[in-house]
């Protein structure tokens, strides 16, 4: 049994129109997206800003609430969960956020923070306990227990996102959902907090779901990738089969600009026009046809249903066949 299962999840945000405040038109954020992410799996949600994916992340541990469809963990229905009922689920899931000054209360120190998140849970039954233990999260990742009397306006981006990571694990999840964690950090340090997202899932067991605009971190971290495109999934499948030969044409596109370090495997970048369109007033049949390089004219028309290729992989394109390896 996975440990997350999201089914047909959807959720609407009403626009007000600015005369009489009535609703006039939807966001359609995130709209009939299913997937799952299995105990200690690492699965990647790809794709432009503004396709869904942050929303999604916060709508499966519930920080916001779904219009329709089913978030499971752990084989316990929690879509219509109340705080009651989620507040002892809290502890399983955690996210990180990209800016980790989300998580961060600015006026306690680093320490109090971590510590903070043990008292919620009861965990560390002294202050002495509660201390040593804030002192083991921030050598695991990487930072000085010094540290922990610095308040988060005196550490670098690094440092304090990898205090948001030691702050997550403090209550010990089985899944951490990570919203771009690394893409407001400089390109240096982008590469040390994946690493270290790395080497912490694979010595405890976590799942990830990583959710990231960059195909690059996603295809180092996540064994599992989903794209996502204006609230919906377009191809899903293992890492290695997407990195090496993606279906979809927006993944195409997404892989291009992926930089490859052997000639052999080097990739022409594929560039696309236009901005992603706006959730409000999405394309009529395949959403992606305005920028798609090889689109039909039945593509405008006719929305592509995503469909197993029978090699582990989904892809919404009525260019790709079902069976086709
Ligand atoms: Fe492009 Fe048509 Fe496939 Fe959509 S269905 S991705 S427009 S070819």
């Amino acid at each position: 049994m996975p440990l997350l299962e999201v089914h047909h999840l959807k959720v609407h945000f009403p626009v007000q129109r600015k005369v009489f405040f009535r609703p006039s038109s939807t966001v359609k954020a995130v709209d009939d997206v299913s997937l799952t992410v299995e105990a200690g799996e690492a699965v990647g949600l790809v794709g432009e800003s503004g396709c869904g994916k942050s929303t999604l992340g916060k709508a499966v541990i519930r920080l916001i609430d779904p219009t329709g469809g089913r978030v499971v963990f752990d084989g316990q229905d929690i879509t219509r969960a109340s705080a009651s009922e989620l507040r002892p689920l809290r502890r399983r899931f955690q996210m990180v956020f990209q800016d980790p000054f989300q998580s961060l209360d600015p006026r306690m120190t680093v320490g109090e923070s971590i510590a903070e998140a043990l008292l919620i849970h009861r965990l560390g039954a002294t202050v002495a306990a509660r201390r040593n233990r804030v002192g083991e999260l921030l050598h695991s990742v990487g930072l000085d227990p010094d540290m922990g009397d610095r308040y988060p306006h005196q550490l670098s981006g690094g440092q304090r996102q990898r205090v948001g990571i030691a702050r997550a694990l403090a209550v010990e999840p089985q899944l951490i959902v990570c919203d771009e964690p690394v893409s407001a950090l400089d390109v240096s340090v982008q590469a040390q907090v994946v690493n270290l997202l790395r080497d912490i899932q694979r010595e405890n067991g976590l799942a990830y779901l990583f959710i990231s605009h960059d195909l690059a971190v996603v295809e180092h971290l996540c064994q599992r990738i989903v794209v996502m495109y204006l609230g919906r999934v377009v191809e899903s499948g293992p890492a290695r089969s997407i990195c090496r030969d993606p279906k979809h044409p927006y993944t195409q596109v997404l892989l291009s600009a992926v930089p490859t370090v052997h000639p052999s495997a080097k990739r022409s970048r594929i560039v696309l026009q236009g901005d992603i369109p706006s959730p409000i007033h999405p394309p009529s049949g395949c959403p992606f046809h305005p920028r798609c390089p090889v689109a039909e004219p039945r593509c405008r028309v006719e929305r592509p249903e995503i469909r197993s290729t029978g090699d582990g992989r989904e892809v919404a394109c009525h260019l790709v066949g079902i069976g086709t390896p």
